[in-house]
């Protein structure tokens, strides 16, 4: 497969890159390092350093011809999304149209895009299913639900395959402590200093953690399978930000410093994801428990 990863130098896109070189793909990397490495660019794979937004990132897509796109690059932060909303928008959806027309003049099968759970905004029913009404309450995630959009008329229009697989909190070796997923980095890298975790609110509020190796696997089935479907993907658990505290205090051999904080403002109480359609659709399903994903975090580090 001739595949093309933009944001392949980041968290997620780095480990998905790792499993296309290891299944022999022929793999080009789009990435500006605006927040990923260079370093964590499998050496089996080529970089091209651009901005998706810009002219080289269309001429790179063209000369490399991908059949299938993973589309990973993004603003993925949502905090950075509300204190500049044009600037997510540029990226997110301007550097998005710029690939879509680069993949459609260089007969590219198939896009699989990196969406978000931030697509449905706060959870009306749990777990929230792809049948969830569809409310961001971020510009990130008006951004990413927009490209589902402009997916469905690429279909439409010139035919172009498309799976988005709605991430819900990805974590796993790699993520620093500032992207949208990042309170396990966060954790990680208190640890590492030795500093007491903050804990905002009760700390029952609860996420879907799901490991970046499980995230990657969803990847690659939807280069072959779940056309012209948004697909979540999470674990269909609920886990609370005080029992990741103690999966961490178990793993450390000792009670772990905690700091309680006021609630912040705006965060969603209980959210995670119905996992089914993913499974139906691409015969996914998570592999890797909390406790063993965070086991190989710590080991990494
Ligand atoms: P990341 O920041 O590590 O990766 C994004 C990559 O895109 C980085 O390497 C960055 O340098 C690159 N990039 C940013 N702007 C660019 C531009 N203008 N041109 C070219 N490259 C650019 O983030 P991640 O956590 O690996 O996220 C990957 C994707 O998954 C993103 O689309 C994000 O929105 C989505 N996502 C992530 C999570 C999560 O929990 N981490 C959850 C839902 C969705």
């Amino acid at each position: 497969m001739r595949a093309l990863v933009t944001g392949g130098a980041g968290f997620i896109g780095s480990h998905l890159v790792d499993a296309l070189v290891t299944e022999g793909a022929e793999v080009l990397v789009l990435d500006d390092l605006s927040r990923g490495r260079e370093s964590f660019v499998n050496p089996g794979a080529s970089l091209v350093r651009a901005d998706l937004a810009g002219p080289e990132a269309g001429e790179a897509v063209l000369r490399f011809a991908p059949e299938v796109v993973f589309h990973l690059a993004a603003q993925a932060s949502v905090p950075m999304s509300l204190a500049d909303p044009a600037a997510d928008a540029r990226t997110n959806v301007l550097g998005t149209l710029n690939l879509l027309e680069a993949c459609r003049r260089a007969g590219t099968r198939k896009v699989v895009y990196a969406s978000s759970a931030a697509v449905y905004g706060d959870p009306r029913y749990l777990p929230v299913d792809e049948q969830h009404p569809l409310s961001p309450l971020s510009p990130y995630g008006v951004s990413k639900y927009t490209v589902e959009l402009y997916l469905g008329v690429y279909h439409a229009v010139h035919g172009l395959e498309w799976t988005a697989l709605r991430y819900a909190n990805v974590y796993g070796p790699r993520q620093d402590a500032l992207g949208e997923g990042g309170v396990v980095a966060v954790f990680v890298e208190r640890l590492r200093r030795g500093e007491p975790l903050d804990v905002f609110g009760d700390g029952e509020q609860t996420r879907d953690f799901v490991f970046v190796g499980d995230v990657v696997r969803a990847n690659l089935a939807a280069a072959r399978a779940g056309s012209g479907r948004a697909l979540n993907v999470g674990t269909g658990r609920a886990t609370s930000v005080n029992t990741l505290v103690a999966r961490f205090s178990a793993l450390a051999g000792r009670p772990l410093e905690v700091r309680y904080l006021p609630p912040r403002a705006g965060d969603i109480r209980h959210s995670y994801l119905a996992d089914g359609e993913a499974r139906r659709a691409l015969g996914w399903e998570p592999a890797v428990d909390l406790t063993a994903g965070l086991k190989m975090i710590l080991r990494d580090r």
